[in-house]
């Protein structure tokens, strides 16, 4: 998001798009604003979703400081390299690919080195203070509940008229999490600029020992059904948390004894984050006696993770990305997908077009690096580590900021997130005007009144190209259910006629 005032810019957040293809390709292109009239950027958290093209910034030249918490700076010092090595490394892949098929090369939206660069212009924000960011605007950061270091910003813009106090919630989190304390706000602003992640969804809320039981029968279900079970973990926090309550179990003799592979460098590095600012004392205290456990297998190497393919009997495997759209997990997925004992549990939030999304729709067949794999495996859901407020939470935390004399801006959600937090935000008259905002647009802010204002160009994407679809998992599918019907025809002579069928379908118009 960008704020702008006649005397300054800012952004808020700079993250990657995640999702279906035709979104990802937003990534590549030039950034929708003059970035030489940003004088700072302002960051609520370290997932990707709000860094990662922060070193893209870098490599366009952006030299202004980056304001953020301190855990929030080392999380990124972790991940944001990370993702730069990842993008040349798939980027060299493609550009092999390419050649072999005489297509042009490409270069990665952004280098391990522009990553590197971009973390010198870091400047840590301690939660609660007051920051001169940009000619006549001033933040401070409040503690988000959402991740380590996760925070929203208090932004007080002077203007012609009376200054206006703004709020960024961030990632707003549940509440009653293992390592983060409750989310905190001001009260009395002008604005709020809200998430949605899961603003039309409800989810029971579970004490954490309630929590536990509920992984404890997934551990349970997938242990009887031979096993193994792989879980796909966004590398900070998720992890930490699944790690603390399966060590827990297994000590209370509530799940099955048995090794569990952290299969990811991140999740290995994000640990030791975790320990230096760990915002629980307590419970960093009882995550780094854990972290010594005989059962966890933190597997670095390459060929330490390729060893888990020799492993028999019960085990569990943690692997990113969360979403399956990279990473590790991917290669344990194509291992075990097709298998009818091995159980997938997936923990956190899917977007659309994720490969993660696609399991947890229930496809039968997906695509994982050029194969495509017939899913046989039990997929499951498990929202109760969920890292975001649920719906009934979004509204209390905005009733909490009360009095907003202006509007409530909704933000990070999918379309029926969004507005069916619209409704609820309306029904509960926390605020004015509640608009659901949309990619590209502009919005006007004064005293009491927020409003739709012109935009001044064309969005980079109509809302209906947002759509999930996407040809190459649709295709996958196809092709599983032509094997299937290949497999159960009576003999060649029906496969042959079968497949002539077919190829007339393809050249009827
Ligand atoms: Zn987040």
């Amino acid at each position: 998001m960008l704020l702008s005032t006649p005397k300054a810019a800012v952004l808020i957040d700079c993250g990657m798009f995640q999702g279906s293809k035709t979104l990802k390709a937003l990534n590549y292109g030039a950034f929708p604003f003059d970035l030489s009239r940003v004088d700072a950027l302002l960051v609520t958290h370290a997932h990707v979703d709000h860094t990662g093209l922060i070193p893209k910034l870098a490599r366009a030249g952006f030299t202004k400081p980056i304001y953020a918490t301190p855990a929030t700076i080392a999380l990124c010092g972790v991940l944001l390299p990370d993702a730069g090595a990842i993008q040349e490394m798939e980027v060299e892949a493609l550009n092999r690919r390419n050649q072999r098929h005489g297509q042009k090369e490409v270069s990665p939206i952004y280098t391990k080195a522009d990553a590197e660069q971009s973390l010198r212009l870091f400047v840590a924000t301690p939660l609660g203070d007051w920051i001169d960011v940009a000619p006549g605007m001033r933040a401070r950061w409040w503690n988000a509940g959402h991740i380590l270091g996760a925070a929203s910003i208090e932004i007080e813009v002077e203007g012609a008229g009376p200054s206006q106090r703004l709020l960024f919630s961030g990632d707003v989190g549940p509440g009653g999490r293992l390592f983060e304390s409750d989310p905190e706000g001001p009260a009395g602003v002008d604005h709020v600029i809200l998430e949605s992640t899961y603003g039309d969804v409800e989810r029971p809320a579970l004490s954490r020992a309630e929590r536990k039981s509920v992984f404890a029968a997934e551990i349970m279900a997938a242990h009887t059904a031979g096993g193994p079970l792989l879980i796909p973990a966004f590398a900070v926090e998720r992890t930490q948390e699944l790690i603390v309550d399966l060590l827990e179990l297994i000590e209370a003799n509530q799940a099955p004894p048995g090794p569990i592979f952290i299969d990811s460098p991140l999740a290995v590095r994000a640990c030791d984050v975790f320990l230096r600012h760990g915002a629980v004392d307590g419970d960093a205290k009882t995550f780094s006696k854990l972290r010594e456990s005989g059962w966890l297998k933190f597997t670095e190497g390459v060929d330490e993770s390729r060893a888990i393919e020799r492993v028999h009997g019960w085990h569990v495997i943690i692997a990113g990305s969360g979403m399956c759209d990279a990473g590790r997990v991917r290669h344990h997925l194509k291992r075990q997908l097709w298998r009818s004992e091995a159980t997938v549990l997936l923990v956190g939030f899917q977007a659309p077009g994720t490969l993660g999304r696609f399991l947890q729709e229930g496809k039968t067949a997906v695509r994982i690096q050029g194969d495509e794999i017939r899913v046989a495996a039990r997929v499951r859901n498990l929202g109760a580590y969920s890292g975001h407020a649920d719906a009934q939470g979004l509204v209390r935390w905005v009733q909490a900021r009360a009095p907003i004399s202006g509007g409530v801006l909704l933000t990070h959600g999918e379309p029926e997130n969004a507005s069916g937090l619209r409704r609820r935000l309306i029904a509960s008259n926390a605020a004015g005007a509640v608009i659901v905002a949309a990619l590209d647009q502009m919005y006007e802010l004064s005293p009491g009144a927020l409003a739709v204002a012109e935009a001044p160009q064309a969005p980079r994407l109509n809302p209906a190209a947002v759509a999930s679809f996407d040809w190459h998992n649709a295709r996958s599918e196809f092709l599983a259910q032509l094997q299937q019907h290949l497999d159960a025809a009576p003999d060649d002579a029906a496969r042959e006629r079968l497949l002539a069928r077919l190829c007339e379908g393809l050249e009827a118009p």
